[in-house]
């Protein structure tokens, strides 16, 4: 599942093929929906507006027209490219004036796309914390919100209440970078820790952006190419394979549905 590191990269790859101020001329569906159905008007609304950024908060990204904010969000397997030659799945084509022809494919279909106009209050992200590379989300934040949580440190982070964008994969080699346990209990935390989170999470982030992201099965950005951050893993797919650190084992165990890599040594 694409996390920040892969939504970032398909960001800038998008705004390599599309130039800003580009003119939207067509708009075609292939189906009535994705994880949703597609907004009521998609195409007549989009035709005609500029193309004027492409932003990201968290795991989504945010074509920004003249009149509204387009949202999308890849799910488990979507993915945005140039359209050269069609594919199966493909369930969205962007075609601009003079340009490139954008394509959404996603054959599972967990992505969706949403559609905002901008004179409105963008209500989608309320609920989302900081986001993890900006100047807000820093040890003080950190300690300030984990008072009381009971919620193991793993689960503490990767609520996108408390920090938007993180996933399984960045979570567990962030707290491999930063010596603490996913299964501490996040009010146990001290301003210290925090310290070391945030800087373990900026610093695999940032590697990981890098990097060009992390493909474990299929991710590509939209020029088509792979990420290689996954080379690089510490703990993230390791169980059982010797801790870079320390030599001794990498664990494995399932945390609220997810699997969790650890060093038992390393991480306290
Ligand atoms: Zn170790």
């Amino acid at each position: 599942m694409p996390e920040l590191p892969e939504v970032e990269n398909v960001r800038r790859s998008l705004k390599r093929i599309v130039p800003a101020g580009a003119r939207s001329r067509r708009l075609t569906l292939h189906r009535p929906d994705l994880r949703f159905p597609f907004p009521l008007g998609l195409s007549e609304k989009l035709v005609g507006e500029r193309l004027l950024d492409i932003h990201r908060r968290a795991k989504y990204l945010i074509f920004e027209t003249d009149r509204f904010w387009l949202l999308s969000h890849l799910g488990m397997t979507g993915s945005w490219r140039e359209l050269s030659t069609p594919a199966l799945h493909d369930h969205l084509e962007w075609e601009f004036e003079n340009g490139p022809t954008l394509v959404f494919n996603d054959p599972r279909r967990f992505g969706f796309v949403s559609l905002h106009d901008k004179s409105r209050k963008l209500d989608a992200f309320e609920a989302l914390g900081p986001e993890p590379l900006e100047e807000d989300f820093d040890a003080e934040y950190l300690l300030r919100i984990s008072r009381g949580k009971l919620q193991p440190l793993k689960s503490f982070l990767l609520d996108q209440k408390n920090v938007a964008g993180l996933g399984n994969i960045y979570v567990c080699e962030a707290l491999f970078l930063s010596g603490l346990s996913p299964f501490k209990k996040a009010r146990q935390l001290k301003l210290e820790n925090c310290r070391k989170i945030v800087k373990s999470v900026r610093k695999i982030l940032l590697s990981a952006i890098d990097a060009g992201g992390s493909t474990i099965r299929d991710y590509k950005n939209a020029e088509g190419k792979s990420g290689a951050f996954q080379n690089g893993f510490r703990v993230y797919g390791r169980d059982g394979e010797a801790c870079r650190k320390c030599r001794g084992p990498i664990r494995i165990r399932r945390q609220a549905g997810r699997s969790t890599f650890w060093c038992a040594t390393c991480q306290k």
